[in-house]
């Protein structure tokens, strides 16, 4: 999975999905995208709500803090996001190899093993990686990677917009997400 929040380009669906379509992929729903302990799914509000859909459960049951804090004023510290939460290693939605949300996954991992930075097109190490697709998976693929990139664009600057108007309380834990502040403990 992506390890990092980054700034992603747009692309154009029918310039990427011939690029995909050139590299190849399938998924062999081997779930190993799934597991490491460095492989975080940073998820939006919208994907947590879809996700506690689809498994039930609750925000805390379904999603951690992004773990990388940094330092407010007034003895606060804050983070960027969420992260599903991780099982032993794994994202706790897997279920041996499988995932339980599939239909309702987030864009991470609807997009993986590829993803698009400043516009340019990267891939992960997947075993899927190389095999032959249509032209048709890929262009899916391709409007999944513009969508993630229209969507991230929207959260940075909605990020911003809710730390440059939100006071945080002092010395507490918090995350900043699009939808305000939310304290974790004092
Ligand atoms: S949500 Fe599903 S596809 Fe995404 S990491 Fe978790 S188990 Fe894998």
């Amino acid at each position: 999975m992506i390890h990092a929040r980054r700034r992603v380009g747009k692309g154009e669906p029918d310039i990427l999905s011939r690029e995909i379509l050139r590299i190849g992929f399938r998924c062999r729903r081997c779930g190993t995208c799934c597991r490491g302990k460095d492989h975080l799914v940073l998820v939006m509000p919208d994907e947590v709500r879809a996700v506690l859909a689809q498994a039930g459960g609750t925000w805390q049951e379904s999603v951690e803090p992004y773990p990388e804090f940094l330092e407010g004023r007034n003895g606060t510290r804050y983070t960027l996001g969420w992260c599903l939460r991780r099982n032993s290693g794994a994202c706790h939605l897997l279920s041996g190899d499988r995932c339980t949300v599939y239909g309702s996954r987030p864009r991470i991992c609807r997009t993986y093993p590829f993803v698009l930075t400043d516009g340019r097109l990267e891939v992960s190490p997947c075993p899927g990686i190389g095999a032959p697709m249509t032209g048709e998976e890929a262009l899916v693929i391709a409007s999944a990677l513009k969508e993630r990139a229209t969507a991230e664009d929207a959260e940075e600057v909605q990020v911003a917009r809710v730390l440059s108007a939100c006071e945080m309380p002092a010395g507490c834990r918090c995350v900043v997400d699009t939808e305000g502040i939310r304290v974790l403990d004092g």
